[in-house]
């Protein structure tokens, strides 16, 4: 039997809404970002810097997913759709990155690599060739727009958005010459683009990303706004309205769809979506996860909740656990005082407590 312990950078499989059931590590282990977001939900930073650091050494990181893998196998349970790396922070300050994507293929060949970033790295010619092991980029680039940027993403002081766009188009270029190449492989690039009202939802941001993205031409344009409050109060959704606007503004430019997606350090929004992913599961015959281990499924939980206020439904799906086994870990977890639990929408979103 394998033994279950904590997790500390392997969390889920969450499901995101850009890339469906997605199994999390976090590369940064703790709150150490190049930016301090405005909507930011992953709690107070601790060290704004543009400093690469083995923060989670590599080794480290792979044991766990090792063990993590072991107990899949072990459950017969079906494996992820796409590993996403990212976490409490900027993945590619991690700079054991090509040791880490390396190591995941090694450890889950064939199940694709995501690096969700900030991409205020990418001016850095070694951080792009490293991305370009990857098989999707998903960087986000909130506002061209100094001011606006400066107020949205409160960057490390070293950064401007159009040193940033600069390095996003360099990979995008990198990326499309290797794709030539028959033999090589070509990173999809999804740009992110999180709308907050009144602070980067001006025509004159909309105009320089429209052209941005004419330059780009991403696989994939996700333009999103805030699902609840960010960190600070001054963080507001934008209206429907401005969203469809943009949408359709950014997917002319970019000759292609732009997605209602959602960003993955946000709530999955209680739009019914969980039920008709529920019923395609079953439709596809995926396997629950009934045999896996209370213990392992409570380790799972628990680092899943440490990352993202998930409902008990959305739990069950993402790890393939039976419905009732995911209410009774987390009665026992609620009574332990390990997890808290709030209402919104009128469903209850569990949430891992801070030691
Ligand atoms: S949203 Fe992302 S880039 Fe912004 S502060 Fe949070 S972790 Fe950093």
């Amino acid at each position: 039997m394998v033994q279950a312990q904590g997790y500390r950078y392997v969390f889920g499989p969450v499901m995101s809404g850009r890339l469906g059931r997605s199994l999390g590590l976090d590369l940064l282990g703790r709150r150490v970002c190049s930016m301090n977001c405005v909507y930011c939900e992953s709690g107070p930073l601790e060290q704004l810097t543009l400093a690469r650091r083995a923060y989670v050494p590599a080794a480290e990181l792979l044991a766990e997913l090792e063990r993590w893998e072991a107990a899949r196998q072990a459950a017969g349970e079906a494996l992820p759709k796409v590993v996403s790396l990212g976490g409490l922070g900027e993945p590619t300050l991690n700079s054991d990155l090509p040791a880490i994507i390396d190591g995941v293929r090694r450890l889950l060949p064939g199940v694709p690599v995501a690096v969700l970033t900030n991409a205020s790295l990418m001016t850095d010619p070694q951080v792009r060739q490293e991305l370009a092991k990857a098989d999707m980029l998903l960087p986000s680039l909130d506002s061209l727009v100094p001011e606006e940027f400066a107020l949205v993403n409160r960057a490390h002081p070293g950064l401007n958005p159009k040193d940033i766009a600069d390095g996003i188009l360099a990979f995008q270029e990198h990326s499309r010459a290797l794709g030539k190449d028959s033999r090589a492989r070509h990173t999809k690039l999804f740009l992110e683009i999180l709308l907050v009202a009144g602070v980067n939802d001006s025509e004159r941001n909309l105009e320089l990303l429209a052209a941005f993205c004419n330059r780009l031409q991403p696989d994939r344009v996700d333009v999103v706004t805030l699902s609840r409050p960010g960190t600070e109060a001054l963080a507001r959704a934008v209206d429907p309205a401005t969203l469809a606007r943009w949408r359709e503004r950014l997917a002319g430019q970019a000759n292609l769809a732009a997605q209602a997606g959602e960003r993955d350090n946000t709530r999955e929004r209680a739009e019914g979506t969980v039920g008709s992913r529920l019923a395609q599961r079953e439709k596809n015959g995926h396997k629950q996860n009934g045999s896996v281990q209370p213990e392992e499924l409570r380790a799972r939980l628990l680092a899943s909740l440490a990352r993202r206020p998930q409902t008990g439904a959305q739990l069950a799906e993402a790890l393939l656990a039976d419905q009732g086994a995911v209410s009774t870990v987390l009665a026992e977890l609620l009574g332990a005082g390990r997890i808290a639990v709030r209402q919104q929408d009128g469903q209850d979103y569990y949430q891992a407590r801070t030691e």
